[in-house]
């Protein structure tokens, strides 16, 4: 459920409409709702409560906007980083070190050092090369890094194939048929506290299953471990639940989820961590923009050309991703259209024949379930800019990121003298 609804014939952020923003803000523009951020991490927490003290860092990657993290801090959320500039936000937005873990399948030394200088909760290692670097620089540090061994579990997320990452050919973890022999080693570092295992088999899952198969393998190494002598206290069981892209499209619930979680990892004894990013903001943002004009080619649908693009949300050309595309003040008349951006690019298209409402130059729209995976992947191709965020909380809103203009991104650049 989201806060993105039509109020006496236009679409509203909350109670704030999206005409306003706008007239206020321009277009494109990304805009969250904090009522549904928060629903969304509450529906997720209350969903775990039948499991004793869980830990739930959101995945920053899905949304590092300062603005959203600092609701999510609000929340009692921690944050799960891939690189020192998410940690530097999360640390920013105030979430406490202790709550932070830091994953990632190249965490360079500086970045280790980084999280090992900000006294973070753990870290998922993703190699054993990973184990020693980062022991190295904690004895020299004078502390020790409370980790967790990332496995790969070689299950097929049935998602698709540029966001699995449980699969024995992705980079991800150690094989899990040698996590034990790893696990061992590490836990004799001195720089290390070995504490956990963890997994993350990929995004936008659309089944349980997958996620069931991977976390009872992970139950049967936990035990292989103590076995060997080792202590496990912690089991960090990764993000991936997928969202409704389609309206009316099913999806496992957050409680589904969290039956199926407490079931499979009963007699595990380890306090439990979660890694969730599409679930929270997905469906929490929608990206607005203006209808430029339309034109015709041959006797198919028209092109609708909007001034959103795919260096604006990456998702349908990347992976060739359905958002839905509504009206801001829909008339009740529909077309059939193809919804294309202004880029150089035919990868430059959010949707071929897609049956929507009737729109023309000058019409506000939006591509919805745009929070997650959205403006965080934007680039500046075609030398265009980046879209400026806003957040909406009731009747008012802020916003939480200038738009950054091309000619500011052009004045970073130099050419030398040489050059004549
Ligand atoms: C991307 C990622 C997540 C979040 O995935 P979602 O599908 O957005 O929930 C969690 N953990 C790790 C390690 C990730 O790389």
């Amino acid at each position: 459920m989201d806060y993105f609804q039509l109020k006496d014939g236009v679409l509203h952020a909350e109670d704030v409409a999206l005409s306003r923003i706008a007239e206020e803000v321009g277009t494109p523009v990304y805009v969250y709702s904090r009522a549904t951020l928060e629903r969304h991490a509450r529906v997720f927490r209350d969903a775990l409560s039948g499991l004793h003290d869980p830990h739930i860092a959101f995945a920053v990657k899905a949304n590092p906007n300062l603005a959203v993290l600092k609701v999510l801090a609000n929340e009692g959320y921690g944050a799960d980083v891939v690189s020192s500039g998410e940690l530097a936000r999360a640390l920013a937005a105030g979430m406490k070190p202790a709550d932070i873990v830091f994953s990632g399948v190249g965490k360079t030394h500086s970045e280790l050092l980084h999280g090992l200088e900000a006294g973070i909760g753990q870290f998922n290692i993703e190699s054993e090369e990973e184990g020693y670097e980062l022991a190295a620089i904690a004895e020299r540090h004078g502390s020790r890094a409370a980790c967790a061994l990332r496995v790969n579990p070689d299950v097929d997320a049935r998602t698709h194939e540029k966001i699995s990452t449980g699969k024995r050919e992705n980079k991800f973890g150690v094989p899990l048929d040698r996590a034990a022999e790893i696990y061992t080693r590490l836990a004799q570092e001195d720089g290390l506290d070995m504490r956990g295992v963890a997994v993350h088999i990929g995004s936008q899952l659309s089944t349980l299953e997958p996620l069931e198969t991977a976390f009872e393998k992970v139950g049967a190494l936990i035990a292989e471990l103590r076995d060997k002598g080792c202590a496990v206290t912690h089991a960090d069981l990764g993000g991936g639940l997928g969202v409704p892209y389609k309206a009316g499209e099913k999806m496992p619930s957050p409680e589904e989820y969290g039956s199926m979680v407490a079931r499979v990892t009963a007699k595990w004894d380890v306090r439990l961590m979660f890694e969730p990013g599409r679930v929270i903001a997905g469906n929490a943002g929608v990206l607005l923009t203006r209808v430029i004009r339309s034109k015709r080619s041959g006797n198919g649908p028209p092109f609708v050309v909007v001034d959103a693009a795919m260096n604006d949300l990456a998702r349908p050309a990347m992976y060739g991703a359905w958002h839905d595309f509504d009206a801001v003040a829909p008339t009740g008349d529909r077309m059939t259209a193809h919804i294309v951006g202004p880029i150089c690019e035919t990868g430059d298209t959010f949707a071929m024949d897609r049956e929507c409402d009737a729109l023309v130059a000058g019409d506000l729209a939006v591509f919805r379930t745009a929070g997650a995976y959205g403006a965080t992947m934007a680039s500046s191709y075609n030398s265009r800019g980046f879209v400026a965020e806003v957040l909406v909380d009731g009747d008012c809103f802020a916003v939480v990121a200038d738009r950054i203009a091309a000619a500011a991104i052009m004045d970073a650049e130099r050419v030398p003298d040489w050059l004549g």
